[in-house]
């Protein structure tokens, strides 16, 4: 209870400084490239002011930045201007030509996408692994320098042993690289649990409006400066705009994350029940493999959460889509709006095998009236049945 009053409070003000904007409670959008110095020393001091170029840093990405960092106990962090940039950041950060690096097989696709077409052919020799290994130590080699967790992963939501995860790669000498968009981090602060450096999607809960671009970075004393220097080699940096709405979605996450929770928790639990459904992966729900690791390392759980349907007609399962209303079909999770994602994870795996022949459906639970939600997944359930 003390932890959730700290935490609402945290995001209710940190970063906020109304003094020094004549009272006004945001930071302004500071729209920048261009930041003059008054004298020849100035230029030249060292350490050099906070704010020098735009794509370095301006006010407005110093408070996201602090505020993401306080929210993850981290060192410092970086914002990029999309997940994935954060993602390609952290990674290439510490792996390189020669290096060896461990990806899930469950990774978010995009990221799959980058390993194989980019990082591959950079040097990196980029091994996939399946998540729910119970001994990752045993894949490592001399020359692995990243372990890259997602948990719950993409699409099937598996949880992963992350302690365990921790341990072997700090034995090893390895640095671990965890995608937390799902944990958001009021769900799961992965610095506090060992993990090197902690990566977000703030396009998904952060945001939460369906209406920005956003990635952020955090590390700790030992990585963050890394990550910070490849951001500024790479030329990537967020734009002012996306900052102002991820730190304006940081005041009501808290309170946005328990009710998709509670909405989440029930739909999942309805749709168990549902004939034409053969399995919810929701990691609070006991049927989703790595639910005991959720329960181990999560506080709660958000709104996003895959259904498999016995269907595997593509016909059938186009008209249960087709006549949706409210469960639009569309990429990204996290805002206000319910949305759900046909998928097949059997094309995008190599370590492990997704058998399922039925239609895989991503789904994310909005605001709209859980009841309003429940009768437009039965109309289509009908349209499946024929
Ligand atoms: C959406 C997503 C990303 C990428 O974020 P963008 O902001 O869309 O680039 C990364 N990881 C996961 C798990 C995601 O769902």
């Amino acid at each position: 209870m003390t932890e959730h009053q700290k935490t609402a409070t945290l995001l209710t003000h940190v970063s906020a400084n109304p003094e020094k904007y004549d009272g006004v409670v945001n930071v302004p959008v500071h729209r920048a490239s261009t930041i003059v110095f008054k004298t020849y020393e100035d230029y030249t001091a060292k350490p050099l002011p906070p704010f020098v170029y735009g794509r370095c840093g301006t006010p407005s990405s110093a408070a996201f930045e602090q505020a993401i960092s306080a929210l993850e106990g981290a060192a410092g962090s970086v914002t990029t201007c999309s997940g994935l940039s954060a993602i390609v950041t952290a990674i290439t950060a510490f792996a390189g030509s020669g290096d060896h690096a461990l990806i899930p097989d469950n990774v978010y696709g995009p990221n799959r996408n980058f390993c194989q077409k980019m990082l591959s052919h950079c040097g990196v020799e980029v091994e996939f692994y399946d998540p729910l290994t119970s001994d990752i130590g045993k894949q490592f080699r001399k020359n692995t320098k990243v372990l890259f967790i997602e948990a719950p992963g993409s699409l099937t939501f598996e949880v992963c042993d992350i302690g365990a995860f921790v341990k072997a790669a700090k034995a090893a000498n390895v640095t671990t690289v965890m995608d937390n968009s799902w944990g958001s981090p009021l769900l799961f602060k992965p610095l506090e649990h060992g993990i090197d450096v902690s990566v977000m999607s703030c396009t998904k809960y952060i945001s939460g409006h369906s209406d920005a671009m956003l990635g952020v970075v955090s590390g700790t004393e030992e990585t963050y400066h890394k990550v910070k220097a490849t951001a500024m080699a790479l030329g990537i940096c967020a734009g002012s705009e996306e900052l102002y709405i991820g730190l304006r979605g940081l005041r009501t996450l808290h309170v946005r994350l328990k009710e998709h929770e509670s909405r989440g928790l029930e739909m999942a639990r309805w749709l168990e029940k549902q004939p034409a459904v053969k399995r919810v992966l929701y990691p609070p729900l006991p049927g989703c493999p790595g639910h005991e690791n959720w329960k181990k390392y999560f506080k709660g759980a958000c709104s996003t959460f895959s259904i498999v349907l016995h269907e595997s007609d593509k016909g059938k399962y186009a008209r249960m889509l087709n006549g949706l209303k409210l469960f639009r079909m569309g990429a990204s999770w996290g805002g206000y709006e319910s949305l759900c994602l046909p998928d097949q994870p059997s094309a995008s795996r190599t370590a492990t095998q997704w058998t399922e022949k039925g239609l895989l459906l991503r789904m994310h639970v909005g605001f709209e009236d859980i009841e309003d939600l429940k009768s437009d997944l039965s109309e289509g359930f009908k349209r499946l049945a024929g």
